[in-house]
């Protein structure tokens, strides 16, 4: 994937996803990137349940206003809820081609029932994407992060830093360290991030 944001079809190539992509991996490893490039280059949508929740509880449906009072009191939406509103989501012809996801399924069972849903809708067998990256070079990519305050514009101070030290080179706002990219906090997740992959899946940062 040289140049993930060529448009492929003036090359008359047809590639067609047909299945649904998942990315599997640590904190840092850089899902979010490539999932934005695999949805470029095969034209499928990016999936999300956090914008399945808004998306649900904005139209008000009935399990939007099932998950709103949930979400509200921070507590766990039961997968019951989520699968069903994964499953509306499928079923809309914007996936007839296949989709990225990222950030789910995050259990075995979720990830079986994503399977069967998949089927349904006569989707090709799931490819997981499970990015390794060295825990240094993790360490040193979220420790090494800031973000600047007035449109979260991502830099490293090891590996792209700003002209100007701790200033936004775009629009010249304050630079931070977010509290949960210091060592120990990273540490943590990524120690409970290899310990659930045995079981599938990893959560997301
Ligand atoms: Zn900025």
């Amino acid at each position: 994937m040289a140049d993930a944001t060529a448009d492929h079809s003036a090359t008359g190539s047809l590639q067609v996803l047909g299945r649904a992509v998942i990315l599997l991996g640590p904190p840092g490893a850089g899902k979010g990137t490539q999932a934005q490039r695999i949805t470029q280059w095969y034209r499928v949508p990016h999936l999300s349940t956090g914008d399945m929740f808004r998306d649900n509880i904005r139209r008000g449906t009935e399990l939007g206003l099932k998950a709103k009072p949930l979400m509200e009191r921070g507590e766990l939406v039961p997968d019951e809820i989520v699968l069903s509103m994964v499953e509306d989501r499928i079923a809309q012809p914007e996936c007839r081609d296949g989709f990225v996801f990222d950030g789910f399924p995050r259990t075995v069972v979720q990830a079986d029932a994503l399977e069967q849903i998949c089927q349904r809708n006569h989707l090709g067998p799931t490819v997981v994407i499970h990015m390794k990256v060295d825990p240094d070079l993790l360490m040193r990519r979220l420790t090494g992060r800031r973000i600047c305050k007035g449109d979260n514009h991502i830099y490293n101070i090891y590996d792209r830093p700003p002209a100007v030290e701790g200033i936004c080179d775009v629009d010249g706002s304050e630079l931070i360290h977010r509290p949960d990219d210091t060592e120990g906090v990273i540490s943590e997740r990524l120690l409970k991030c290899g310990a659930s992959h045995a079981g599938v899946l990893c959560q997301r940062p």
